[in-house]
């Protein structure tokens, strides 16, 4: 067959079999190129355990390359799909360089993202758990809790430190609160002055049932199982808004607490909006073939595509279910279709009827239904992870993964709190004479100010000794007419000398302006003084604009 392209946006479950799958049935020839944003796999049915601390975070993930040889994984956000001139546009490296790349086929396995900005506060109070970040974060924050939790005397705070709520009741919010009740009764014997009794976890569902993915009778014995472990289920409850102390029920009710996990309120990426596709539920609509509706080489799986299961889909259930079980089957029906499809062949439909279903509900518990019997306990738990341990891509992960299991069930549950290293919203950065600082084309990462030193700005003209040329100096600042207007840098930017910058991070001067409107008038006020008319309009004619991609 004829030399093709094929690139994966996505390498999670959906993105990274599919690679995988193609790499090993696909001619030898084919090019199969996977994007992801970060450069390792995560298994996100674990993420729980790695919140909880039952396996550390790196033992939880696998990095990329290893898991697919002869793929060409590249670690950049794509933010744009041109199906038109069939080709993507990334961001590439610290920089963030702006790149594109052609593809013949294009798979489309992005998941979809925690939506924080539906209700009010959840966007500054509320913890997800999607990703490694996620369940590092919050295992620091429950150690903190339990900590001062320990040590005040104030009572009031010690019962809105001991008060944790989960929204959302599918897989991920029920396996999250098992597990940090679980991590919390395993640590309480270090902490003297907290008692079990103290400790309330709620966990919070919108509908009738918890675990929309399993059968209605699986789920009712979850709830029950969770009950009984002390975990508070409301259902047909919703939380309205959160504040920095406590959160708010549909019904007016106040639950003071300083934890607020969201499992809930699943929107789609931002790179889905650019496909010019209406997308359905906020998802890419796809046929049985997996193929996006009225595209012939645009393909997409996982959550974040619709999949019918029936001819005529009515209800909900007549789609595939966003989980992991489902993802890995897709993706090996999508890359042979990849294959069919250039061989001139008829293509395979998606179908798949799941052996059986399983749950994690915390303390060596699971519930499952295998082949229609019912399951839980003990026996549950040891399926469950039998189960994932086969699904673990590449045996040094599993082995790790197992060993992490097999500590935690002879040793004390680990209380350190790791620092959180991440840099804060300004940092320094220095120069050496003649280093580059930006060249043209490049994406403003921050609004930089000059500590000490000096900077030349040269913006170049068509017409020869007409370059625009400023030095800039301690005080002197760079980069807001970019990050203001969103366009790429028209100018060369370089150290004279031996120069300290201060950064203030793109989203965080994105934030000090909204929320300083003076800031915008002092700017103005400045740009009119410095920079002839034609280049202070000039930016926006002539520099391209930019797509940011994934903010935070
Ligand atoms: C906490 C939790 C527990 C779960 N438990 C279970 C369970 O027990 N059983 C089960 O079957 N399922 C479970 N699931 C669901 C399951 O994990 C998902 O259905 C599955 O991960 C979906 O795979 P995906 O490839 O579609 O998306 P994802 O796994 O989300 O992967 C998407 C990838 O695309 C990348 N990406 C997104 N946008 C871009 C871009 N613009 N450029 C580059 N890369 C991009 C992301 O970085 C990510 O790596 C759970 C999910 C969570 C969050």
């Amino acid at each position: 067959m004829n030399k093709r392209r094929v690139v994966i946006i996505g390498g999670g479950f959906g993105g990274a079999f599919t690679a995988k799958y193609l790499r090993r049935h696909a001619p030898r020839n084919w090019e199969i190129e996977l994007f992801n944003s970060t450069n390792y796999f995560v298994f996100q049915p674990l993420l729980p355990e790695v919140a909880s601390g039952t396996i550390s975070a790196p033992d939880a993930v696998t990095p990329l390359r290893l898991m697919l040889p002869g793929v060409k994984v590249r670690m950049a956000d794509v933010v744009d799909v041109d199906r038109d001139a069939k080709k993507i546009h990334f961001l590439q490296g610290s920089k963030r360089i702006p790149l594109c790349i052609a593809y013949d086929d294009l798979v489309l396995a992005v998941g979809q993202q925690t939506n924080l900005t539906r209700s009010p506060g959840f966007y500054e109070h509320s913890f997800c758990m999607r990703n490694l970040a996620d369940a590092h974060q919050l295992r620091n924050h429950v150690i903190q809790c339990l900590e001062h939790a320990d040590v005040t005397e104030d009572l009031e705070l010690k019962r809105r430190l001991l008060t944790f709520v989960v929204a959302g009741g599918g897989f991920s919010g029920v396996e999250t609160a098992g597990e940090l009740v679980e991590m919390i009764h395993r640590t309480l014997q270090f902490y003297p002055n907290l008692q079990a009794k103290q400790i309330r976890t709620l966990l919070v569902q919108r509908g009738k049932r918890i675990l929309p993915e399993l059968s209605h009778r699986l789920a009712e014995y979850a709830r029950k199982k969770l009950g009984k472990r002390g975990i508070q289920v409301l259902l047909d409850s919703s939380i309205r808004s959160a504040t920095a102390t406590a959160v708010y029920l549909g019904d007016g009710t106040r639950i003071d607490t300083q934890t607020l996990v969201t499992t809930v309120g699943n929107g789609p990426r931002p790179v889905t909006e650019t496909l010019g596709i209406e997308l359905q539920h906020g998802k890419i609509p796809v046929d049985e073939y997996l193929r996006v509706i009225g595209n012939e080489q645009v393909w997409s799986l996982g959550d974040a595509a619709l999949i019918p299961l029936v001819t005529e889909p009515v209800s909900a259930s007549d789609y595939a279910p966003p989980t992991a079980q489902f993802a890995v089957r897709e993706a090996r029906c999508l890359a042979k279709n990849i294959i069919l499809a250039q061989k001139g062949k008829p293509l395979t439909r998606f179908s798949f009827r799941p052996k059986g279903s399983l749950a994690s509900i915390g303390n060596y518990k699971a519930v499952a239904e295998v082949f229609g019997v019912r399951l839980s306990g003990l026996f549950a738990w040891l399926l469950w992870r039998g189960l994932y341990i086969g699904m673990l891509p590449g045996f040094s992960t599993r082995l790790r993964v197992a060993l992490n299991w097999l500590f935690d069930y002879f040793l004390p549950r680990s209380i350190v709190q790791i620092a959180n290293n991440e840099r804060p919203a300004t940092y320094y950065r220095c120069y050496a004479p003649g280093d580059v600082v930006f060249r043209p084309g490049q994406i403003v990462d921050g609004f930089y100010t000059i500590v000490s030193g000096y900077l030349e700005s040269r913006i170049s003209s068509s017409a020869p000794g007409e370059d625009f040329v400023r030095l800039l100096g301690p005080g002197d600042h760079w980069g807001e007419r970019s990050l203001i207007g969103n366009f790429e840098t028209r100018g060369l930017l370089t150290a004279v000398e031996e120069t300290r910058v201060l950064i203030l991070k793109q989203p965080d001067f994105s934030n000090l302006r909204a929320a300083f409107p003076a800031l915008d008038e002092y700017f103005q006020r400045v740009s009119e003084k410095i920079y002839a008319p034609s280049l202070r309009k000039g930016a926006n004619s002539t520099g391209k604009k930019v797509s940011r991609g994934i903010q935070p």
